[in-house]
């Protein structure tokens, strides 16, 4: 990888993980020179990062304008929640069909993490674990597309709940994430399915709860936590861990 797609890469993850985290709200302005000076990177390729992320649908990129993160209308909402339940449905079917033992031990984990991070009350992570347990899930159907696909419809879904849901709620309950597994476990596609359906209109409709909001706060304080975040602190990695670069 060269090192200019490292630093799009890093960038992207970065600011992928503010607006799946929900710490920038909806219709941000996202300033070239702001987050070239931020990231140490020219202005195209802070463009470049946004051309990426609003390929995911979480930028909005209009040419000659400052970008922001992205504001789906009401209607684009439900339309990510029509094609999330058609995908996770398949999800559930494949990762049945090829179930193994560790599966469960793995997803169980998860679950587990994700009791404590709510329980601890820290809303970041909580957030973060609760749209991994369906990425994972997604990674366990072993098709990367669908995976692929999966993983861009819960990243919209978050900034969805960002802007239509509870100030900060996470989007999943864990006892509902704790009932999917048990059903996957026992390989009872139907029961599966089904707890998937409900557990997501149940997302769906907290998503729907209130109108957006309009959130006060620094973005360059946003940033520097998560540029630093990503640069040093293991805990907040939840992607593959790059190799450490001799980063400033
Ligand atoms: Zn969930």
């Amino acid at each position: 990888m060269s090192k200019k797609s490292t630093r799009v890469d890093f960038a992207c993850k970065a600011l992928r993980q503010a607006i799946i985290e929900q710490a920038l709200p909806p219709g941000t302005k996202l300033p070239e020179d702001e987050l070239g000076a931020r990231f140490g990177m020219s202005r195209t390729l802070v463009r470049a990062a946004l051309a990426q992320l609003q390929s995911e649908g979480l930028v909005d990129a209009p040419p000659r304008r400052t970008a922001t993160t992205a504001k789906p209308t009401l209607e684009q909402a439900k339309e990510v929640f029509e094609v999330r339940r058609t995908l996770e449905r398949e999800v559930v079917r494949l990762v049945i069909l090829r179930w193994r033992a560790e599966f469960g031990a793995e997803l169980e984990g998860h679950v587990r993490q994700e009791d404590a991070a709510r329980k601890g009350g820290d809303e970041r992570v909580s957030i973060r674990l609760a749209g991994e347990f369906h990425t994972k899930l997604g990674a366990l159907s072993g098709n990367a597309l669908l995976a692929r696909y999966l993983g861009e419809v819960v990243s919209r879904t978050s900034l969805i709940l960002a802007l239509y849901g509870r100030p900060h709620s996470a989007d999943c309950a864990v006892s509902e994430h704790r009932e999917i597994v048990a059903a996957l476990r026992g390989r009872d596609a139907t029961a599966a399915i089904a707890l998937m359906d409900h557990h997501l209109g149940s997302v769906e409709h907290r998503a729907m709860l209130d109108q957006g909001r309009d959130g006060q706060f620094d973005l360059g304080a946003v940033l520097s936590r998560y540029v630093d975040d990503n640069a040093t602190s293991p805990k907040v990695a939840p992607l593959p861990r790059r190799k450490k670069r001799a980063s400033k």
